[in-house]
């Protein structure tokens, strides 16, 4: 079967490495830099990095409503981050003039570790990914405050009283994660993707 191709969003962002990990998994990749780039891809990656930026060069390359027409027609999407905020319905914490594209029934938080935690590193469990835990990175990352009926949570962070903070979340073929699994070269979440990609998860 020919692997589907999955386009990385190269706005802004840490594109080339999500494309390495999907490189590795034998998928074929493409940038998507402009709504015609979108019509050659059977699935988008968004990539982490500043979403108020990203919004901005989306809407100044003609890129937003596209994105919004091939997520509300079925593309699997994956967001990490950034990525994240804008595959969210709803965000806190936007700036006034914030451009997110929607499609997950989600509340993230921007920017939710607060500025004495810029980064960090924890294990997570996944679902979809196997036992073992995943080793995720978190930069200046969002958290989900909460997910509607349509979307349903693929992990949470470790908490010492009561559920921890939603850390991956997946609506159909839509998935998103606060954290970047692009950056320690485990390929299981990216793989869960490809996976969805296909059809085939
Ligand atoms: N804090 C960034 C934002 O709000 C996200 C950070 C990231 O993607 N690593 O867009």
């Amino acid at each position: 079967m020919t692997p589907p191709t999955i386009g990385v969003l190269a706005l802004q962002g840490d594109t080339a490495e999500h494309r390495a990990v999907l490189d590795g998994l034998g998928a074929r990749t493409a940038e998507v830099l402009a709504p015609e780039h979108l019509d050659t891809v059977d699935a988008l990656v968004l990539p982490g990095g500043e979403s108020t930026t990203m919004g901005k060069l989306a809407v100044r390359y003609g890129l937003v409503e596209p994105l919004r027409a091939r997520i509300a027609a079925g593309m699997p999407a994956f967001g990490t981050c950034a990525g994240m905020i804008l595959l969210s319905d709803r965000v806190v914490g936007a700036a006034a003039d914030q451009t997110t594209v929607g499609g997950i029934d989600m509340t993230v938080r921007r920017n939710a570790f607060g500025r004495q935690t810029e980064s960090f590193e924890t294990c997570v469990a996944v679902d979809g990914i196997g036992e073992q835990p995943f080793d995720a990175v978190f930069i200046r990352a969002p958290w989900v405050d909460s997910v509607g009926p349509e979307a349903s949570v693929l992990g949470r962070l470790p908490a010492e009283d009561g559920p921890g903070r939603i850390i991956a979340v997946r609506q159909g073929g839509l998935m998103a994660t606060s954290f970047h699994p692009e950056l320690t070269g485990d390929a299981r979440v990216h793989r869960l993707f490809v996976d969805i990609a296909k059809g085939h998860s």
